[in-house]
């Protein structure tokens, strides 16, 4: 497998990361990626960059050398009715949406209200890729889920981070076998991303390519490595 992409990385805009966005390109590049997302957090997590930050986008330049930059969001969730952070006037202006749950924007429903949430914010239009849907927080019917994002053509995140055994998100393990054993099940794609809070983790999916092998999840189901299907998960022409 080649991996190409990471599409979920944060910068020091997000008031809690420890790169800049050069130092990210440059490790992308140097990681062999060919597509790198910037995937800021919304304006509701606190420390996060202000609405204007994301009508800005326009000033950065797309291409370094082989590696397209894609300049997108993590939009928070903000109710259970899977309302974002972030009007249609900038989700419309973004290269892509990542969607997730952090409980300084929502509190943690019931199974039922969380995969509400989640499905709601996977019919929005500018949303493609539900990010971290591994949070023991955040309890989630994954039949219903899955389902849904086979409906809504969206992507369901395999989040590196939430592996990591000082993750915020507990119980990832268990959460991201269940995920994937339904994903296979109903034929749903899953896009890794590494959540990089530094540069150094920027295209590192071990833990996740881990848990990928245990549970023999069919290949022609991971994204990271087939670039010709990132354009049905992205909101521009690539
Ligand atoms: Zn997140
Ligand atoms: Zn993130």
């Amino acid at each position: 497998m080649k991996i190409c992409m990471d599409l979920h990385t944060h910068t020091v805009s997000c008031g809690h990361g420890y790169s800049t966005l050069k130092e990210n390109i440059e490790a992308a590049d140097k990681a062999g990626l060919l597509f790198l997302g910037l995937s800021e957090h919304g304006p509701a997590l606190s420390g996060g960059p202000n609405a204007m930050y994301f009508g800005n986008y326009k000033c950065i330049p797309r291409q370094y050398g082989t590696l397209r930059l894609l300049c997108g969001a993590e939009a928070d969730i903000m109710d259970y009715e899977g309302r974002l952070d972030l009007e249609e006037r900038l989700l419309e202006k973004l290269d892509y949406v990542i969607a997730s749950m952090h409980v300084i924007c929502v509190t943690p429903g019931s199974r039922r209200e969380n995969t509400r949430a989640s499905i709601k914010a996977m019919q929005n239009p500018y949303v493609k890729i539900l990010g971290h849907p591994d949070d023991s927080r955040y309890p989630l019917d994954y039949e219903e889920l899955v389902r849904a994002a086979k409906e809504e053509q969206a992507a369901l995140e395999l989040n590196n981070a939430s592996l990591h055994p000082q993750s915020a998100r507990q119980g990832g393990r268990e959460n991201i076998r269940t995920l994937l054993d339904t994903c296979a099940k109903y034929g749903v794609p899953v896009l890794m991303g590494s959540d990089s809070h530094i540069c150094y983790s920027i295209g590192h999916f071990e833990a996740a390519l881990e848990m990928i092998r245990e549970v023999d999840f069919p290949e022609e189901l991971i994204l990271n490595d087939k670039p010709e299907r990132l354009g049905k998960f992205v909101n521009i022409d690539l």
